[in-house]
């Protein structure tokens, strides 16, 4: 299976080829942990997670470095807000964090470095930078890296040199593109730091939020490797500012392939925590939502196309859902051992198919209309009466390997609707009903059956089905 992406950085679909043969390296820009990721957030993860398992399905191994960024601008605000130690602040979101990812059936990445815990290479790579002539001290006593040294910088986000301010300076982690200046590597010490603070040689201070990526990805994945990834907010300055630092700092290419996801919009506008239009994953679960169904829906569009939140699709996600709940039932009761068998060719059309879809630059439509195509050719060979034990085991095998890439059909989990007994009852009756062509007896049944919150299908042969309305 030949993978391919649309690189951020040529704006072109490339073919994919891993530096080292059959082993991926990627970094996947983490949560700012000062508060309960939104899901506009796990839409990013979610895209990433679909990234690794299409990349573990084309036969790599996978190496993925999730950061926390667990000290920069927000937390250090929002724990002094609320009274608390850094640490002690952050330790909430981060528990927080990996019991969504759970919930979400998110794969867990390799490595989770969180930034406090990096100070040290990060001042590394700063000092390195000062060495090479790349980093000034300003009279503000922070260390900034000065863009005019690197005539490349502003590829990633396409920045007109002309707009470029040499010499002026930008402290704060997040800035607009017209206000590319010099940013801040290591943050001297002020009083709105509190107790946040380490010793580094150019006095007491912290690292700047793009620092501690550049010194986490050198760490665990090398100086160049395969893939980075965030939402498509972080690619300026966030992963420009990226590039500059650790390009001037190794003197060599920092990542083959960037990838970023469109944003989840609510009415409109991107979900984010500064506009308020935002729902956690908490949210949801407490209005009854399951973090299945909340993957369907994040999982469900191309990840460079905006997604649009609404509580219409979670519904929309709760049937399909259900469909393919019986689906599997159906397929595990299926005995009839004198229909005709299917072809290979039936089954690897599918396969066939569905690989063509997911290698192209993840495209989850084309995906889910195969698993959508193959429910549709089942279910009618099923109401025929025509699918023979063996290839509705087929059927399950190949739900179950798609399901590696798209998490949410848990095939073997698919439990059948509790149905009281007195709804059978009177299923059974309207059967004798019919049998005694009592037409109206059967369909005043079928009403009451209706009313207790229960459909009735008809099958050939008198044979029938009951589910939850
Ligand atoms: P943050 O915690 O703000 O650093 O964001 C963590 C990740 O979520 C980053 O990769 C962001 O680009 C991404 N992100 C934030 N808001 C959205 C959104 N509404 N839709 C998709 N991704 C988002
Ligand atoms: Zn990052």
């Amino acid at each position: 299976m030949q993978i391919k992406f649309f690189n951020t950085l040529s704006r072109k679909v490339e073919e994919f080829k891993a530096l080292d043969n059959s082993n991926v390296r990627m970094y996947t820009c983490g949560p700012t942990v000062y508060n309960y990721a939104h899901i506009g957030n796990f839409r990013a993860y979610m895209f990433e997670d679909l990234l690794r398992r299409v990349l573990q399905y084309g036969n790599y191994k996978v190496t993925q470095v999730m950061n926390l960024t667990d000290v920069d601008d927000k937390t250090i605000r929002d724990s002094r807000k609320n009274n608390m130690k850094l640490q002690d602040f952050t330790r909430i979101y981060k528990d927080a964090f990996f019991e969504d990812l759970k919930k979400l059936n998110i794969e867990s990445a390799e490595v989770y470095p969180a930034a406090t815990e990096h100070i040290k290479e990060m001042i590394d790579l700063v000092q390195t930078l000062m060495d090479k002539g790349f980093a000034y001290q300003a009279e503000d006593k922070s260390i900034y890296f000065s863009i005019d040294k690197f005539p490349e910088y502003g590829k990633l986000a396409r920045i007109d040199r002309e707009n470029q301010r040499a010499g002026v300076r930008i402290s704060t982690d997040e800035y607009a593109k017209d206000s590319v200046a010099d940013f801040a590597l290591w943050k001297a010490w002020d009083e709105n730091d509190g107790d946040v603070f380490w010793e580094s040689p150019w006095g007491k201070g912290r690292p700047g939020w793009h620092i501690e990526c550049s010194a986490m990805a050198m760490k665990y994945l090398g100086k160049t490797f395969d893939i980075h990834t965030g939402g498509v907010d972080n690619m300026f300055p966030h992963h420009e500012d990226e590039i500059a630092q650790s390009e001037c700092a190794n003197n060599c290419k920092y990542v083959n392939y960037w990838l970023h996801c469109a944003h989840l919009m609510m009415n409109g506008e991107k979900m984010s925590k500064s506009l308020g239009n935002f729902f956690t994953l908490r949210d949801l679960i407490e209005k009854g939502y399951t973090g299945r169904e909340i993957r369907y829906v994040l999982m469900g569009a191309h990840y460079r196309k905006q997604l649009n939140f609404t509580f219409d699709a979670l519904a929309q996600a709760k049937s399909s859902l259900r469909y393919f709940d019986e689906l599997s039932i159906r397929l595990k009761e299926v005995c009839n051992d004198s229909a005709e068998l299917l072809s290979n060719d039936f089954f690897a059309a599918f396969e066939e198919e569905f690989e063509k879809a997911i290698s192209d630059d993840l495209n989850i439509a084309g995906a889910l209309a195969v698993i959508f195509k193959m429910g549709s050719e089942a279910n009618k060979l099923l109401d025929n009466n025509n699918l023979h034990k063996s290839d509705a085991d087929k059927f399950l095998s190949l739900f179950r390997k798609f399901d590696r890439i798209f998490g949410f059909l848990n095939v073997d989990e698919a439990k059948k609707d509790e149905i009281p007994a007195e709804i059978v009852a009177l299923a059974e009756a309207r059967v004798q009903a019919k049998l005694n062509k009592d037409y109206a007896e059967a369909d005043r049944i079928r009403e009451e059956i209706k009313a207790a919150g229960y459909t009735i299908e008809d099958a050939p042969k008198n044979a029938y089905r009951i589910k939850k309305s």
